[in-house]
């Protein structure tokens, strides 16, 4: 007897309800571990995207209204109802994008997290008494939240990316259409089923998945929108920007990189390689922080690659669901093109294969997208890999002399988003990191996302910080008020 599998389909959330998108069409979701069916998703269009958008400005006044501590309270039911599933979130997190089940464990933890950070943030959105110079005037601020958000998300963190902005939105009292990742409507639509259980009133999130152009244009050019949250590619990022500029709309810009991560002479080398594994080779080279350039000190560069060759050979490869496997396949068959075309055009300019460099057949899922962990030696400036985004599982090796040089270099980029390196000279880690024209450094770390920390880029890398201290500042205006007594 034949089992018949059943193909999960997730429809649109829109106004409290589970509803099939205007046109009735229905986007097949194909495992990158497989290449097969996993699933069917709603193909939504700007018809779909305005009625959420409608639901989301309904629902605005009241859910604004409510006290902070009424929404924590809520915030805290998502993330007990997160906590109890997370075995559950992260099973569809590697199931979608097929990353390894432990590191789809850490995310599935993450992304509740940020819930729990911004559940208890609710309660501190403070305004200020300002000291005033006339003597019968009362100066004071305070800061409400900016109205119904738009929230655009992608597949490389299904559940992270999707928790880091709707949590602060929520706290603060926006409401929120999200647009999930084609690749990952599942897990959002997960998200979306705890929140409802959780009590959050209909309306306050809306979700929408299907034409990204579509849907992005009927969320920009609405006015009653007026806030855009992206994380994506700084290509659409771009586009995002020129559209949102039309009606002044606030934007917060989570976009690509191509980060540095340095190894000095005097570094660990043991823990050097360690970090540089785990940071590189993370959900399979698919992470916009995880390092696109590595540089290694001249004088230590053979013992590095000799190390760096021997642990990257055990790597284990295969289909993320499996306990033991370390790397998952690349997303789609575009992704493994783009890794290809890397390699091969680094190759051509005399850049040194040291380990990997193609397409690697894993048993019993020989239509899978998966790459060979790889390392290349001997890389220049010239060569495509030291300046676009590669997304996948090549770590790029230059070395350099001096201190001067090596910031130079790691500088000479338009992204600016992650940066690393390696040092046990403490003067030499405060110089280093003052001097990386990054949002965010690494000394001795793998590991930057945290969230107590300020998430985020400067330059073509973004615009404003997610989590930490601030994560609900992008989701609030500060109203002044002059009172003469
Ligand atoms: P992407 O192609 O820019 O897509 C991101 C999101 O934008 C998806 O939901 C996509 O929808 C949507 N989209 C695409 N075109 C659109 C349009 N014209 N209007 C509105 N929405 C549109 O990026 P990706 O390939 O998913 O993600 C990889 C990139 O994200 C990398 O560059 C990576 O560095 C960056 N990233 C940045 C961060 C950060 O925090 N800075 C975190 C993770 C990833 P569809 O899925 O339907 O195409």
């Amino acid at each position: 007897m034949t089992m018949v599998q059943t193909i999960e389909k997730h429809q649109l959330y829109i106004n409290g309800e589970w509803v099939d998108p205007v046109s009735g069409e229905y986007y097949e979701v194909i495992s990158p571990v497989t290449g097969k069916v996993v699933a069917k998703a709603a193909y939504g269009n700007g018809s779909d995207a305005k009625r959420a958008i409608e639901a989301s400005y309904a629902a605005f006044s009241e859910w604004s209204a409510m006290t902070a501590r009424d929404r924590a309270v809520i915030l805290m039911k998502i993330y007990q109802l997160m906590q109890d599933r997370l075995e559950e979130l992260a099973q569809k997190i590697s199931a979608e994008m097929g990353k390894p089940i432990r590191e789809a464990r850490m995310e599935a933890r993450q992304a509740a997290e940020y819930v729990l950070w911004n559940a208890e943030e609710a309660k501190r959105a403070y305004g200020e008494t300002i000291p005033t110079s006339i003597k019968n005037k009362r100066l004071k601020t305070i800061r409400q939240p900016i109205g119904p958000v738009a929230a655009i998300s992608t597949w490389n963190f299904p559940l992270a990316m999707v928790t880091r902005k709707v949590a602060p939105a929520l706290a603060a009292g926006c409401t929120v259409v999200l647009k999930s990742a084609s690749q990952t409507p599942g897990s959002a639509v997960q998200f979306l089923k705890i929140a409802e259980q959780a009590g959050l009133p209909k309306g306050v999130i809306n979700l929408v998945s299907g034409s990204a152009s579509k849907i992005g244009d009927a969320l920009l050019t609405d006015k009653r929108i007026r806030k855009v949250t992206f994380t994506g590619s700084t290509e659409v990022g771009k586009q995002l920007l020129r559209k949102a500029a039309d009606q002044v709309k606030r934007v917060s810009m989570e976009l690509g990189g191509h980060a540095p991560l340095i190894v000095f002479e005097d570094a660990d080398l043991e823990k050097a390689v360690t970090g540089v594994i785990a940071n590189k080779f993370r959900n399979t080279g698919q992470t916009c922080i995880c390092a696109n350039r590595v540089y290694v000190q001249e004088s230590i560069k053979e013992k590095f690659l000799a190390l760096f060759k021997e642990k990257v050979e055990a790597i284990k490869i295969g289909n993320g669901l499996e306990e033991h496997v370390e790397l998952g396949p690349v997303v789609n068959e575009g992704s493994l093109q783009k890794i290809k075309e890397h390699v091969e055009d680094a190759v051509h300019k005399g850049a040194t294969l040291v380990t990997g460099g193609k397409k690697c057949v894993v048993k019993g899922f020989e239509c899978g997208y998966f790459y060979e962990p790889t390392i290349l030696a001997d890389v220049k400036e010239s060569m495509l890999i030291s300046y676009e985004e590669t997304f996948g599982p090549v770590a790029p090796v230059f070395s350099f002399q001096t201190e001067e040089e090596v910031i130079q270099k790691a500088n000479d980029t338009d992204y600016g988003l992650a940066s690393y390196f390696f040092t046990q000279d403490l003067s030499r880690a405060t110089r280093v990191s003052e001097a990386l024209e990054y949002g965010m450094v690494g000394i001795n770390d793998d590991a930057l996302a945290a969230v107590q920390g300020p998430f985020g880029g400067v330059k073509e890398s973004g615009i404003g910080r997610e989590g930490g201290p601030d994560s609900l500042a992008d989701f609030l205006e500060t109203k002044f008020i002059s009172t003469v007594i």
